[in-house]
């Protein structure tokens, strides 16, 4: 069984790249880093349930898997060579296989990324995939490196995915499909990422919520950080459905957005926008490095906001 299901996978994500000697098919995968090139590596787990709704469409699932852990590359403003998937599933479903490779390469193909291996397991429904990058040596984009006066920006819209998550409730959800296809297919902002490199002092990706992961650029960095809830961006179809006070609350806590939270120097922020909006992708000033700890943020009424939800937390109680 497991031999068809990973040729399965292998035939739907076929790719060639020079750099892969061995591919999927041996005991282990053996590429070829480029001369003066440096490593970056990730791995993010998806568990049914949890990560994603039960019932979410196996493409979905596939595509996701693997955005996720290209944000983590973008994050560090790395270019995607390889990766690994290592799946987990109850039954051998051919047609569950066939849809999650398909969503996993409609995402690997535009960023030439090659499926190298991976490991195939009887289980629960878990998702496990490792991407490896590229990086030159010092050029990588830290948590640790932001500096007070920086300007705070962030890729994108936030909250849509957890606007998304709270709309699949619904009897009739046709009127949300942009925001539930926010939550279900992540955009990596790696184009972004790349073009941040040697401009961006600090850079992570808004996975578990914005005042969490901005707080843990606060916290390697040894800042902190002052956020305006006014000028948090919001996508229309939030701004349709939703009242402020939600969009704000989605936008802080709401997890799954992965677009791309980072800092600049002041002087450099104007200018970025319009670069990064040519990308396809344009970038929003939300606020500002500050010395202390923690993130602040300013609400609509000039008052300091306790955000409701501090963040995805899996071992909260
Ligand atoms: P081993 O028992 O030596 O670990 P496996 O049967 O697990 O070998 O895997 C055989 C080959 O198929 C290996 O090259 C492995 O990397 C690849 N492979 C297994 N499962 C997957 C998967 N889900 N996706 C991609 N490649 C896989
Ligand atoms: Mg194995």
């Amino acid at each position: 069984m497991e031999f068809d299901l990973i040729e399965r996978i292998r035939r739907h994500t076929e790719s060639h790249r020079d750099d892969v000697k061995i591919g999927i098919g041996d005991d282990a995968a053996i590429v070829a880093v480029p001369a003066g090139r440096e490593l970056a590596i990730a791995v993010d787990t998806l568990v049914e349930g949890i990560h994603f709704p039960v019932g979410t469409d196996p493409a979905d699932i596939g595509w996701k898997a693997l955005a996720v852990n290209l944000s983590d590359l973008a994050a560090m403003g790395a270019t995607p060579a390889w990766a690994l998937l290592a799946l987990t599933i109850p039954t051998q479903d051919e047609a569950f296989i066939d849809g999650l490779a398909r969503g996993f390469a409609e995402l690997a193909t535009p960023f030439r990324l090659a499926l190298i291996g991976g490991d195939t397991t009887r289980g629960p429904l878990t998702v496990t995939v490792a991407v490896h990058g590229f990086t030159a040596p010092d050029e990588a984009l830290l948590r640790s490196t932001a500096r007070v006066g920086d300007v705070v920006m962030v890729t994108g819209t936030l909250g849509d995915a957890a606007a998304g998550l709270r709309c699949l409730a619904e009897a009739d959800t046709s009127p949300y499909a942009e925001l539930i296809g926010r939550l279900n297919r992540p955009t990596p902002r790696v184009a972004v990422g790349q073009a941040l490199r040697g401009i961006a002092t600090a850079c992570i990706d808004v996975s578990d919520g914005l005042v969490a992961d901005l707080g843990h650029i606060c916290a390697k960095s040894g800042v902190g950080a002052d956020i305006d809830a006014a000028l948090l961006p919001r996508s229309s179809a939030m701004i349709a459905h939703f009242h402020d006070a939600d969009a704000i609350d989605f936008a802080l806590g709401g997890g799954d957005d992965y677009e791309l939270c980072f800092t600049v120097p002041a002087e450099r922020a104007g200018d970025l926008s319009a670069d990064l909006a040519r990308l396809g992708c344009g970038a929003t000033r939300i606020g500002r490095i500050v010395e202390g700890q923690g993130v602040r943020v300013i609400g609509t009424d000039g008052e300091t906001l306790a955000p409701s939800r501090a963040g995805w937390n899996h071992f909260a109680a």
